[in-house]
């Protein structure tokens, strides 16, 4: 394959020929297994409230969606969902929120990351995903036994990023972010939204190049789609689900193929629009996969997006589903084991002596 350079990236993007992707693919999948091993890893995400103080203009639980009952699992939900993840032989649990940044919630995070840790021995991953927070509370949730941290950038572009957002909310400020979450020790963990209006390739390719600069150990990318409740609309009959699948799976190849031993998730939007997206995702180079571990009670509050998939299925359900399908394609799940991603191993190496393993 030729070098991987912006004007080859936006060749790709443009790529409709399924013959053709599937080199593309295929290349990438063997990048994977060069750089990274033939293990996909799976975390158990628990979206633990759909309490939000920002106004994002594509998310389902924005502030302004008022049209939708608010929850907030307990800390004893919290601990048991936890439990369950870890019973399950996921190395990991993700915490998953709306963005609050008050005082309480910052020191009940801190209290749970403690007894998550406690629960399990210490030896359940715990990463976050719970937006923008101060250095400070960053540092707190490290202290108490978070190791890795998601923030999407949502895109790369700050011009994009005004047109997807009110004006009190920064592209700068969350890069910020980004960056401290790196200061504190995180593997650190973006990605964009792929198909946004208003997005072009060359946004895309600039993603691309966003990773590399930050030199990010995970990517967890995927399509965007459209939720009615929402002020960011797509042009009428103009939203095309199979085309934002070729574009989400093509932009995890030239990921896996850029940023070459960083871990990269197969999203639940990917499979929200292919029945076996997330095969597909790990087929063409993502070696994450997020089963959702939220209480199924909860799961009809937290729709980010319309049809978001497997609300009924409960967690044991999830995880007989998605190790049929992946064993299936022929990859090894690595049960027990916290999957980090060599990138972040071979920086932090001589300075912070973290295990790889949970087990
Ligand atoms: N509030 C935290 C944050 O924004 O970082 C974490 C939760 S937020 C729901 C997680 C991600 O959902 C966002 O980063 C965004 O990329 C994604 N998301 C929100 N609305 C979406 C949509 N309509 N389509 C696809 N992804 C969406
Ligand atoms: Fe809130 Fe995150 Fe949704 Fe933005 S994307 S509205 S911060 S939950």
């Amino acid at each position: 394959m030729e070098t991987l350079n912006p004007p080859a990236m936006l060749k790709w993007l443009a790529e409709k020929d399924p013959q053709r992707l599937q080199t593309l693919y295929r290349e990438a999948y063997a990048c994977k297994l060069r750089n990274v091993g033939p293990k996909v890893y799976f975390r158990g995400l628990i979206e633990i409230s759909n309490i939000c103080a920002k106004n994002c203009y594509y998310c389902g639980i924005r502030r302004d969606h008022r049209d939708l009952q608010r929850f907030s699992m307990t800390e004893e939900e919290i601990l048991e969902a936890a439990k369950t993840v870890h019973d399950l032989g996921y190395g990991s649990v993700v915490l998953q929120s709306g963005e609050r940044q008050d005082a309480a919630y910052a020191l009940f995070i801190e209290n749970i990351i403690r007894k998550i840790k406690n629960l399990t021995a210490q030896k359940l991953g715990i990463t976050l995903s719970l937006g923008e927070q101060t250095a400070e509370t960053y540092e707190r949730w490290f202290r108490a036994g978070a190791h890795r941290y998601l923030l999407r950038i949502e895109t790369s572009s700050p011009a994009l990023y005004r047109k997807l957002h009110p004006e009190d909310h920064s592209f700068d400020a969350r890069r910020n972010c980004l960056r401290d979450l790196r200061a504190i020790g995180y593997q650190v963990g973006t990605g964009v939204m792929i198909g946004l209006p208003f997005q072009t390739y060359e946004h895309l390719v600039s993603d691309l190049l966003f990773f590399r600069e930050e030199d990010v150990d995970m990517v967890g990318m995927g399509p965007y789609i459209p939720h009615a409740g929402t002020p960011l609309s797509w042009p009428a009959g103009s939203y095309d689900p199979a085309d934002h699948f070729r574009l989400g799976l093509v932009m995890i190849a030239l990921a896996r193929l850029t940023l070459r031993d960083v871990n990269i998730a197969a999203t639940t939007a990917l499979q929200a629009l292919d029945p076996s997206g997330r095969e597909k995702g790990i087929a063409a180079g993502a070696n994450i996969i997020m089963p959702n571990s939220t209480p199924t009670a909860y799961r009809k509050f937290y729709q980010l997006y319309d049809n978001k998939p497997c609300l009924d299925e409960n967690a044991l359900q999830c995880r007989s589903c998605l190790e049929n399908r992946i064993c299936g394609g022929g990859d090894e799940v690595g049960y027990g084991e916290w999957g980090d991603p060599p990138h972040f191993l071979k920086r932090s190496s001589g300075s912070r002596n973290i295990s790889s393993k949970a087990t």
